[in-house]
């Protein structure tokens, strides 16, 4: 019998690695890239490259949507000196988690989540209530589960090492670079 599908909304190869293999064992993931809080431009495309490349060896369905970088502008507009963990985050997480779960309710997927959590520098806890907050809205299910758990992030270090992945040292949009 086939495993049900899940939409899981991925910011690059590093982090969607093993949240990936994990998913494997119960579903059958399809990779949703939508991050418009990427800057510049030729990060987004590196690390959507990456991650294409990665689905296509997996032989795991991708998709991209498109790169609104204006709009998550707009939306953060008086947030930019808001420190990581701050303000501006929750509402990138908030665009990118409620356009993943509109998405898969007009796309017919039972089932989203994401691979922000595993990440130790961001907050899962928040990730997890805007993850079911726009489940509810959207009608479609949320898989809230925080990815880091259980030696998410070390084990998916090891397959990006293996993998020979690029391993960007900011978090993605303009204002976390100048933090470094
Ligand atoms: S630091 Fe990361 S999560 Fe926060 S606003 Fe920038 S890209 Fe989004």
């Amino acid at each position: 019998m086939s495993k049900p599908e899940i939409l899981v909304h991925a910011c690059c190869a590093t982090c969607a690695a093993y949240v990936l293999e994990k998913l494997e064992s119960n579903y059958t993931p399809v990779i949703y890239y939508y991050n418009p809080n990427i800057y510049p431009v030729q990060e987004y495309c590196r690390r959507r490259d990456e991650l294409q490349l990665y689905a296509a060896k997996k032989n795991i369905r991708y998709i991209e949507e498109e790169y609104n970088y204006g709009q998550w502008q707009a939306q953060i507009n008086g947030l930019e000196d808001e420190p990581e963990k701050g303000r501006r985050c929750l509402i990138c997480f908030e665009m990118r988690l409620q356009r993943t779960a509109e998405f898969a309710s007009q796309n017919h997927f039972p089932l989203f989540t994401t691979t922000l959590t595993i990440s130790p520098h961001k907050n899962s806890k928040a990730i997890l209530e805007i993850g079911s907050q726009v489940a509810k809205l959207n009608h479609v299910a949320f898989l809230a589960e925080d990815f880091k758990k259980q030696n998410g992030f070390q084990n998916t270090m090891l397959i990006a090492k293996k993998e020979n992945f690029y391993r960007q040292n900011f978090c993605g949009c303009l204002y976390s670079q100048r933090k470094i």
